[in-house]
């Protein structure tokens, strides 16, 4: 019997568009922010979870979720909002 190289679930945050298919189809990993996109669990995916993991690839309609191979995964970054700062009041003299 071959044994599987792990595999991670990772996803593309800028092509998804927060769906939830796939937190539909693998619950056990994937489960959905309040607006609807998807936090993913970095664990490697359990062999027996392999098929459900593939499905749910397979099903985003944006093609924006991947199972790669554990060691070529990137760290990932927090990704950081840019915010607007107000420009800054100034006081009226009266
Ligand atoms: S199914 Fe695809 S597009 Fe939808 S939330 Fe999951 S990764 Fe994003």
């Amino acid at each position: 019997m071959t044994r599987l190289a792990p595999q991670v679930i990772v996803v593309d945050p800028v092509a998804c568009d927060g769906h939830g298919v796939c937190a539909e189809l693998l619950p056990e990993m994937i489960s959905l922010d309040p607006w609807g996109y998807p936090i993913i669990s970095g664990d490697p995916v359990p062999p027996g979870l392999l098929r459900e993991a593939e499905r749910a690839v397979a099903s985003c309609p944006r093609l924006a979720l991947h199972l790669l191979p554990a060691p070529e995964v990137p760290p990932v970054k927090p990704a950081r909002r840019q915010v607007a700062m107000p420009p800054p009041r100034t006081r009226s003299r009266s």
